[in-house]
This record gives structure tokens, sequence and C-alpha cells, in this order.
């Protein structure tokens, strides 16, 4: 690869190794989403029943989908605030290797420049396959 393309690959390369650290730094990942939620109990007598901002709770409720269909369990408090944090961390880690993806496009575009001719245009404007 030619010095000058190298240069203008240098801040991309840069950015993607930013985002590769944090990756690095990246603990326990969870599938799914986690709810949060209140409840009234059968007791008709209970203040639940009467004040909403008396319902019982919190109660975590944890869903995913397995071959297309959800899945869902009842979490204790632990697991709920457990499973919160590493979902969390799994939505981030997705998020950054959407963007090294996306930072890789441009560098390919880069890359394969032919020198003396301007195919970055082209390249840009021809539909991606995914
Ligand atoms: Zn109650």
């Amino acid at each position: 690869m030619e010095q000058a393309t190298l240069e203008r690959l240098r801040p991309y390369r840069e950015r993607v190794r930013r985002l590769a650290a944090e990756l690095a730094r990246t603990e326990f990942l969870k599938k799914g989403t986690v709810i949060r939620h209140y409840a009234r109990c059968g007791n008709p007598n209970c203040r639940c029943q009467r004040d909403p901002v008396q319902r019982h709770g919190p109660y975590y409720r944890w869903s995913t989908k397995v071959a297309g269909k959800t899945v869902t369990r009842h979490l204790s408090d632990e697991e709920g605030r457990l499973y919160l944090d590493w979902i969390a961390n799994r939505r981030r880690v997705r998020q950054i290797i959407d963007q090294i993806e996306r930072i890789s496009e441009r560098a390919a575009a880069i890359a394969l420049e032919v020198p003396g001719r301007s195919t970055a245009r082209t390249a840009r404007s021809r539909p991606s396959r995914r």
C-alpha cells in the first residue's frame, strides 16, 4: 500500500483501535431484555389496590427470542439488576461493532482507490450489498 494511502487510513485505524480498546474492557453480556414492573396483589384490602404508587415490586421479567419465539422468565431482584447491566454491556458491544463496520467501509474506499483515478465517488454511489 502506498505511503499516502497509509497516511490517509491512519485516523480510521486509530478510531477502530479506540473502539477495540473499549471492547477489550467489556465484561459479561446477556441476551434479551429485562422489564421492571410493579404489580397489585390478590388482597382486596391491600393499599396496592387503591394507589398505583403503592404497588408491589419492582419485579423483573426477562425475555428473549429463541428460534423466532419469545421466551420469558421471572427473575429475582438480584438477577434482574445483574442482567440489566449485562444487557446494557451487550448493547454497547453491538454498537461498537456497528461503528467499526462503518469505519471499515470508509477505509475500504480509500484503500481500494486506484491512484490517478477517482474511484471513491463511484464506490460510494454503488448500492452496498449486505
Ligand atoms: Zn398488595
